[in-house]
């Protein structure tokens, strides 16, 4: 696989509902460890695989942002959030909406279930900040962006930005240096088809 690189708004990956992981092999460890790598350079705390133009259901965290605490990092794979409870509006960013921030509301307290790089599966509880940033990363993996998640009076606010942001994607379409979105929606829709639909759980190899 080529080298990965985070996508801006709005390329079609950043809505796209991503597929369950069939398999996990050497490609899919090694596109992990690129999607760390990705997020540690960006200066961010989790990163989606759709984020990489990747539809699968995969997410990376580490809520230190801090690339030397390794025990920090989690890995999710066809994760589901199963418990919500709790409210609370905090600011957020997103990788793929440089320099957009806004206040959003989340759940203060979620279990996830979902597989590690083993196969394994496992249930884990966050709260906070750290829940936050699983219930973001998890909206990327149905195509939703946290500015899908903010008050209108704050979107009015956030729009002109965002708008920026689409019209610098499109001006890169034009030049040729991002192909157009129907080339990106029919490599995406291949992606799909190199993973087979899981049965159980993902098998590993
Ligand atoms: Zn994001």
């Amino acid at each position: 696989m080529s080298a990965l690189q985070i996508v801006h708004h709005c390329h079609p990956a950043l809505r796209w509902k991503s597929r369950d992981v069939g398999q996990i092999d050497a490609g899919l460890r090694s596109m992990v460890e690129q999607m760390f790598e990705l997020m540690y350079a960006a200066k961010g705390v989790g990163l989606a695989a759709n984020q990489v133009a990747l539809p699968w259901r995969l997410f990376v965290i580490n809520p230190s942002g801090d690339p030397q605490l390794k025990d920090e990092q989690i890995v999710f794979i066809n994760p589901r959030i199963t418990r919500r409870n709790g409210s609370e509006e905090s600011e957020e960013g997103c990788l793929s909406l440089p320099e957009i921030y806004g206040p959003v509301p989340r759940a203060t307290r979620i279990v996830v279930d979902a597989f590690d790089l083993e196969g394994e599966q496992f249930e884990m509880e966050l709260e906070d900040w750290n829940a936050r940033i699983v219930q973001h990363e998890y909206d990327h993996l149905e195509g939703v962006l946290f500015t899908d998640r903010v008050s209108p009076p704050v979107l009015r606010e956030l729009q002109p930005l965002i708008d920026e942001l689409e019209s610098r994607f499109r001006q890169r379409q034009t030049l040729g240096e991002i192909p157009p979105d129907a080339e990106l929606r029919t490599a995406l829709r291949a992606l799909e088809k190199a993973v087979e639909t899981p049965q159980a759980g993902p098998r590993t190899a």
